[in-house]
């Protein structure tokens, strides 16, 4: 029979005792976030039949507006020209398509993203036009926030980077309510800043529109394989 001589604990031996369950419980919180991370949802988006269009503001909300104030061009009524613009350009491409509003009427962000979330196989594009404090801010921005939305916001962006006097912004991510409730990819589209001069008066051109109106259109269907 061996007898064991026990020895008193040391002090590195104490502290890996007691703070080894702590360090345990950390990584699994860790791992546990990681996963949770993971498991927001990957869109591939070339597999969608349906366009969610959203002509941003509406109604009493006018959205941005030139510095004058032309009412030809408030924000609510660019937005609906050319999100029908869009509408159409799709719609001839085979697409079906929503428009979350097709008159000047407010519709509060919620029921924009609800009228979205029916349709799955879907794309959601909010389409707006920006306002900025410094007047030569100019070009066109998308915004995305989440994994596997990227791809089709840089080829909008892309496309929109080649309308004459543009300048490519790069794609942007912003926690704008209706890209988080979307179920399904999201994207929001500023086609110009009202806030420069020069651009307002390339946004109060219905060619210039139409212009732009064509290449979401081009991107959007570039982007189903
Ligand atoms: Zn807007």
């Amino acid at each position: 029979m061996i007898y064991l001589k026990q020895t008193k604990e040391t002090r590195p031996e104490r502290l890996f005792r007691v703070w080894r369950p702590v360090s345990l419980a950390a990584l699994a919180a860790f791992c546990m976030l990681w996963m949770g991370g993971c498991a927001t949802p990957y869109y591939n988006i070339t597999d969608f039949n349906t366009v969610v269009i959203d002509p941003g503001h509406g109604g009493r909300d006018t959205g941005a507006f030139t510095r004058r104030r032309r009412p030809q061009l408030l924000e609510k009524n660019l937005t609906l020209d050319v999100g029908q613009r869009v509408a159409v350009k799709l719609r001839e491409a085979g697409f079906r398509v929503i428009l979350t509003r097709r008159s000047d009427r407010f519709i509060t962000l919620d029921d924009r993203v609800d009228c979205s979330n029916q349709y799955s196989k879907s794309v959601f594009v909010a389409i707006h036009f920006n306002d900025s404090s410094r007047r030569g801010a100019h070009g066109p921005e998308v915004y995305h926030n989440r994994r596997g939305t990227w791809e089709l916001a840089a080829r909008i962006e892309r496309y929109l980077s080649t309308m004459p006097g543009a300048e490519d912004r790069g794609v942007k991510t912003a926690r704008y309510r209706v890209l988080r409730k979307s179920r399904g990819p999201a994207l929001l589209v500023e086609c110009g800043f009202l806030s420069n001069p020069r651009e307002a008066n390339r946004c109060a051109n219905a060619v210039w529109r139409d212009q732009v109106a064509t290449r979401i259109a081009r991107a959007i269907i570039a982007q189903r394989r």
